[in-house]
């Protein structure tokens, strides 16, 4: 078991390590010898559960096209998990995971293991996600975004992250943490970036590899009700969802647990009057695997869908399945 408090530090610097991979830092020792090693500049942070694809490549691509330095942490947290989740079943692909890191520039990697991010077992206090964090899939998930916020919150302390990027792929959690870093003062900018999909319009997921070859044919429904919702955009609320759940209804291997529009702030239903951004989201079981996609829409004449929500910063329009790279010259959302 990794001593948190051994004072030893073993990393390579990133200095040292140029051209040939990231600095690895396994405990709290290592991360701030590590982090002090970077030096000058801001650092950027991309939190993961290991097992990274695509859509962690283009996090980590923004990040370094904005920030000095990049850190990327992989931690499977075990809060966010329930207790008929799959946790012990969650992709680890660490040697993977390290080359991606390396190919994209990385550089620092902060691997604990979670006696080291709780060295105390569970911890008795928690972030609370509040009432955002009860419904869609706080609903089908009680307890996830306070396992979420917690180690978010953790993270952002131990890595003293100036800016860090999340998916807009997973729409609830990104917004729940934007309001944990405005609630509660953290001095940390808090970006989205667009959803990376594969060319056939699935959601990149490490959960996709759970899928056999025809769970997968299965899970294609969910983006493409999300398409066929955000296509009817401009007539209106009931139009976008009774489009989408045309899709969904045409394949009953999927077995959806919710396909919702809401207001992306206050995650309620939007009501037919309504017009203006708005979230279209869907979520169900293909197989053993629960998915989750959403879309960014604008509701009303000359709607359609968005590739992210305007957040006062400008537009950032793009056709859906779009592989979501934030051109580098956008501003940080
Ligand atoms: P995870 O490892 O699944 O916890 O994801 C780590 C970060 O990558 C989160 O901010 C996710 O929203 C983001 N992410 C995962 N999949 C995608 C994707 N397909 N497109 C964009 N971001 C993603």
């Amino acid at each position: 078991m990794t001593d948190d408090r051994d004072s030893t530090v073993n990393t390579m610097s990133a200095t040292d390590a140029a051209g040939s991979g990231p600095a690895v830092a396994r405990t709290r020792a290592e991360l701030q010898a590590a982090r002090a090693e970077l030096g000058d500049g801001d650092v950027a942070v991309v939190m993961t559960m290991g097992a990274l694809h695509e859509g962690h490549s283009t996090l980590i691509r923004r990040a370094r096209a904005d920030a000095r330095h990049v850190i990327v942490t992989v931690f499977l947290n075990p809060l966010q998990f329930g207790p008929r989740e799959d946790l012990s079943r969650y992709p680890r692909t660490v040697d993977a995971d390290m080359e991606l890191c390396r190919r994209e520039g990385v550089d620092l990697v902060f691997l604990p293991t979670p006696d080291v991010i709780y060295p105390d077992g569970d911890p008795g206090v928690r972030v609370s996600a509040g009432p955002l964090g009860d419904v869609l899939e706080g609903q089908a998930r009680p307890g996830h975004f306070d396992g979420v916020l917690t180690v978010v919150g953790k993270l952002l302390h131990l890595t003293g992250a100036d800016v860090s990027y999340y998916g807009q792929k997973d729409a609830q959690q990104l917004l729940l943490i934007r309001r944990m870093a405005r609630d509660l003062d953290f001095p940390v900018e808090v970006i989205s970036v667009p959803t990376v999909r594969e060319a056939d319009g699935l959601a990149m997921s490490s959960r996709n590899m759970y899928l056999t070859e025809s769970d997968r044919e299965t899970a294609l429904c969910l983006s493409r009700a999300l398409r066929a919702g955000a296509a009817a955009a401009n007539e209106g609320p009931s139009a976008v969802r009774r489009a989408a759940r045309a899709v969904l209804v045409g394949e009953p291997l999927a077995l959806i647990d919710y396909l919702v529009l809401v207001h992306p702030s206050t995650l309620e239903d939007v009501p037919e009057w309504y017009r203006g951004e708005a979230l279209l989201a869907v979520a169900g079981r293909v197989g053993t695997t629960r998915l989750i996609d959403n879309f960014p829409v604008n509701v009303g004449p000359g709607g359609g869908a968005l590739e992210v929500f305007s957040d006062g910063a400008g537009r950032n329009g793009g056709p859906p399945g779009h592989t979501g790279s934030a051109s580098p010259q956008s501003p940080r959302r």
